[in-house]
């Protein structure tokens, strides 16, 4: 339980300090608190952190270089950055059930980059210099390292295309990953807009991926991860799960079994910032085979870690292995389905037709609207969200026909299934009271949205209400 009298004062006195040095910054830090607390956070990958996790960030465990692992530092010094990476590590192996924990990555791309070249180094780096007799990369003559580096521009990844909920990360071309490996994606049935894992398996065999990525950012169903592995297996392939934005509710133990992906990949990688609601950062879990390589992601693509970030990871993780942890998980995923249920009875439609994790995503083209005019109108109205992807989206990833939500933020504010059925009728209100800007043109285009006079002030009064009787940092005062 945090003792909110002490945190308050440690922020006030904080801001004190930070004032007689930038006050635009101190200024920027109380504002922020008022906008979160004042909106309807809807957007699916963010959170709210304990102020424990929050101040665990800014003290002087920032300063210190720790380049290496575990008692394993290219600097002196590093007791204490070994204590707060040994905890972080532990934590996540406990709570995740997994082999091996690497806490260093700075965000869930890093986490990726490290899982990427990890897999990399395990099954193309070592079978070569197995091949040359030598243990080490350095040891290899021009001809050899020109073979493996030519080898590594080879690789084939196979992941859930961005359109059905995949991310960008997973193979795509304005992310390295899409440069780093020939990259082919699955998508979901056309008609239910569900994963068809015999569609995903005869992708597979076809294309014959050194990754099986599995994971996504706007998916709004779990994922069956024994199946997937049977797939990785049946091609030989590596099955490399990305739980960023569902980690929270493996965590809570909401997702066991098939639908848990830590037993079932060789690799997992995580954000520690979404559903997990901890510090912004990323963590690697993976099987004891695949550790020795998941351990080099400094040097291979990280520099020093982030021991202060760490620290607030290991405060989260232990934040998360609590009972009021696994409740607040289960709570994230009841919400989700009264919000669907709140659209669904309401006329809205969903891709999937509902959810089963934490992620609603809307299809606005009834409404005559684009992803973009949705999500600009929800902001006028005071409701947060972000526009997205729908399959096979006719007007593509910039203007979009669907928009996200997800029930993370507003669940750790204390919101239950009156407020997210309530949720859904403002957004409804709003959405059916919004046409389609005009264009210079004269016509109706795809950016600009007009919301009908009177609305934005009623669902920002009934947003409002719902917003005091569940205040963010309760007692928290700047
Ligand atoms: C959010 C997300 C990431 C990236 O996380 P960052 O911390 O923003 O780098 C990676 N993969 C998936 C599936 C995500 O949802």
């Amino acid at each position: 339980m945090t003792d909110v009298a002490a945190a308050s004062t440690a922020y006030q006195n904080a801001l004190k300090v930070i004032e007689s040095v930038e006050p635009r910054i101190a200024g920027a830090i109380r504002s922020e608190l008022t906008d979160q607390r004042e909106s309807l956070k809807l957007i699916a990958s963010e959170n709210y952190a304990s102020p424990a996790v929050l101040l665990t960030m800014g003290n002087w465990l920032s300063d210190k270089y720790a380049e290496g692992t575990i008692g394993h530092r290219f600097y002196a010094g590093c007791q204490n950055v070994d204590t707060v990476e040994s905890v972080a590590a532990e934590h996540a192996r406990e709570l995740f059930g997994a082999e091996y924990a690497y806490a260093q990555p700075h965000s869930g791309i890093d986490a990726n980059l490290v899982a990427f070249w990890s897999i990399l180094a395990h099954r193309i780096e070592g079978p070569e210099l197995d091949r040359a007799g030598v243990k080490n990369m350095n040891d290899l003559d021009e001809d050899a390292w020109e073979t493996l580096r030519k080898k590594f521009g080879e690789q084939r990844m196979l992941g859930m295309s961005l359109d059905a909920g995949g991310h960008l990360t997973h193979g795509f071309r304005p992310n390295i990953s899409g440069k780093m490996f020939h990259q082919r994606s699955y998508g979901t049935d056309p008609q239910s807009q569900l994963l068809d894992y015999d569609a995903v398996a005869a992708a597979a065999r076809e294309f014959k991926p050194l990754i099986l990525i599995a994971g996504y950012s706007a998916y709004p169903r779990r994922v069956d991860f024994a199946r997937m592995r049977e797939i990785a297996d049946e091609v030989g392939a590596t099955l490399m799960v990305d739980m960023a934005h569902f980690a929270g509710l493996v965590a809570g133990k909401v997702f066991t079994g098939n639908e848990d992906p830590v037993p079932h990949a060789h690799v997992v990688t995580t954000t520690t910032h979404k559903s997990l609601r901890g510090p912004r950062g990323g963590l690697v879990l993976a099987s004891e085979e695949y550790a020795p390589s998941v351990d080099r992601g400094c040097p291979m693509v990280l520099g020093g870690p982030l021991s202060n970030m760490m620290a607030a990871k290991a405060v989260a993780l232990a934040e998360a292995r609590t009972e009021e942890f696994r409740t607040y998980a289960q709570a994230v995923a009841d919400n989700a389905k009264t919000l669907a249920d709140g659209f669904l009875k309401r006329g809205t439609k969903l891709v999937t037709g509902g959810t089963d994790n934490h992620i609603v995503l809307l299809d606005v083209s009834a409404y005559g609207l684009t992803g973009r005019q949705a999500e600009s109108a929800l902001l006028e109205a005071g409701i947060v969200t972000n526009r997205n992807s729908v399959p096979s989206d006719p007007n593509g990833a910039w203007y979009t026909s669907g928009v996200r939500l997800g029930t993370p933020a507003l669940t750790s504010r204390g919101f239950g299934a009156d407020e997210f059925d309530r949720v859904a009728e403002l957004v409804v209100d709003v959405l059916s009271n919004t046409t389609p800007g005009l264009t210079a043109k004269g016509v109706p285009g795809k950016a600009k949205h007009v919301l009908a006079d009177g609305v934005s002030d009623r669902v920002h009064a009934a947003s409002a209400e719902m917003l005091e009787a569940n205040p963010l940092y309760p007692g928290l005062e700047l």
